[in-house]
């Protein structure tokens, strides 16, 4: 690859009067337009680049070739599910139907209200909950908008001193975040040696100051929290809320339910569990579900349904604004398009095959768990979930960890990239200290875990035999070892013209 003349930005190879386009016949000539005014007009010129079509397409699939997705090869990345993105969910988000205006009047909208009632009715169903609201637009948004339904109704009940919320010590950065943007105070609850919420430390922590507590199950490292009815017991008793954090769904899928272990308010995040696309930013989609009685604070609009005059058969679907909600948290009905995939998701799968995804993920993760434990450590040694933490190479492959020749996890994670894999999730959860966090996901053939397995135990041998071809890694990559503070503090987002 010749990265002096592809690697340019599409800036570097505009040409003055170029022209990759052509516009479709103006209808509109002879009529009369409105005028825009002075005011509203450009002052100066704009610096657009100018290329042929053959120039933009080469530099946008060169740039897409740079980078790493679920398209081109595996992502083992721990906490994320990066599963496939079916093909079959892009194709019917884009037919013409769901292209609406978002201010379509309701009674025009009926197929996209329909659909959208529907995803958060096999949601509720999923998740054993009462109702859901799909406005938000990701996992966190999906946290803060749960916890502000956790506060609405301890308002409503004029319990305003309940200000703080408990989150467990393994639990994902997202949620003390959410927390603090809500307005509560985060009280941290330690994990037990086998990685579970440790229930006795709880115990002292609960009062009437607790508005609820924040919980993930399968937790971070990948396993099941055994004693959650008893922990919603004791916060039920001291007038919490308990909040699951559904990012882990996964494994769960068809096999049991939050709202049958006690949990009051959740959220899902359809970029993990339900297969539409993550990374980049987004567009997520975060729904947030809650138990009976607490509907009326979810946010508005809410889609009903109706019966038409006396015939069950006839439905009408509206939009709903109730005085409890606590009030807007995006636009519209959230990220409506990638509801429309997680809906095509869903069907394909049908409900007597969506509990074999979440079988096969938690399968799928034990198999690389067992077959890689002779290479690296495996600090918490029991039948895993969706995911599971190695904590860096065991020291008879990466040597002493005092000694500066000792390959550390982010050596391995560099040194994946030339064998044309993902990295795990590195570093996180924060219990270890060479963390490395592997969630295959159930979309992953046998054949592709074992290249994987194989490719991990070789970077396991080259760490022993030659540490510094691990240190200089990766070698095949567009670029190399980037240095990841500058990247932070020195962005640089803009092309300026020279
Ligand atoms: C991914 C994740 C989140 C946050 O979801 P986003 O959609 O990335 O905002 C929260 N909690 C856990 C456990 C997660 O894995």
């Amino acid at each position: 690859m010749n990265r002096e003349y592809y690697g340019k930005l599409i800036f570097e190879l505009s040409q003055p009067g170029r022209k990759g386009y052509s516009l479709p016949k103006n209808e509109f000539e002879g009529y009369s337009l409105v005028e825009l005014g002075e005011t509203q007009l450009r002052q100066t010129g704009t610096i657009l680049p100018e290329a042929d079509e053959l120039t933009v397409v080469r530099h946008y699939t060169n740039m897409s070739n740079n980078n790493f997705g679920v398209d081109t090869g595996f992502y083992p990345l721990g906490s994320c599910t990066m599963k496939y993105n079916p093909k079959l969910n892009e194709e019917l988000a884009a037919l013409p139907g769901f292209n609406q205006h978002p201010l379509t009047p309701a009674k025009f909208a009926q197929g996209s209200l329909k659909l959208y009632d529907e995803v958060q009715k096999t949601l509720a169903e999923i998740a054993g909950l009462s109702r859901f609201t799909l406005n938000p637009y990701a996992g966190a948004h999906g946290e803060l908008t749960g916890l502000m339904v956790i506060r609405s109704y301890h308002m409503s009940r004029g319990d305003v001193a309940r200000t703080k919320i408990i989150v467990p010590d393994s639990a994902h950065g997202t949620n003390p975040a959410s927390a603090a943007v809500c307005g509560l105070q985060i009280v941290e609850v330690k994990s037990l040696a086998d990685g579970t919420v440790d229930v006795e430390a709880l115990k002292p922590l609960l009062g009437p100051d607790i508005a609820g507590m924040m919980m993930t199950n399968p937790n971070t490292l990948g396993l099941f929290e055994t004693r959650i009815p008893e922990i919603a017991k004791l916060v039920h008793e001291c007038g919490g809320l308990m909040y699951y954090d559904g990012a882990n769904l996964n494994p769960m899928l068809g096999v049991c339910r939050p709202g049958d272990m006690g949990f009051d308010v959740m959220h899902i995040n359809l970029h993990k569990t339900f297969s539409t696309p993550h990374g980049g930013g987004g567009p997520g989609s975060g729904p947030v579900g809650v138990r009976k009685g607490l509907e009326q604070f979810l946010p508005n609009p809410q889609v009903i349904v109706k019966d038409l005059k006396d015939t069950k058969d006839l439905k009408a679907y509206e939009l709903h604004c109730d005085e409890e909600s606590l009030g807007y948290v995006s636009f519209f009905l959230g990220n409506f398009a990638i509801i429309v995939r997680a809906y095509a998701y869903l069907l394909s799968l049908g409900k007597e095959n969506i509990p074999m995804a979440g079988k096969l993920s938690v399968l799928n993760a034990n198999y690389i768990k067992e077959s890689l434990r002779s290479h690296y450590k495996l600090p918490i040694d029991t039948v895993c979930k969706h995911e599971f933490v190695f904590d860096g190479l065991r020291e008879e492959y990466g040597g002493d960890h005092h000694s500066p020749e000792h390959v550390t996890t982010l050596d391995v994670a560099k040194r994946l990239l030339d064998y044309g894999f993902h990295a795990p999730t590195i570093y996180f959860p924060l219990l270890f200290h060479e963390a490395m966090m592997i969630e295959p996901t159930e979309t992953e053939s046998k054949e592709t875990l074992d290249a994987f397995i194989a490719v991990m135990k070789r970077i396991a041998e080259e760490a022993k035999a030659d540490p510094q071809l691990l240190k200089s890694a990766p070698h095949d990559t567009p670029v190399r070892r980037m240095d990841d503070v500058k990247a932070v503090k020195e962005p640089k987002f803009t092309f300026k013209a020279l």
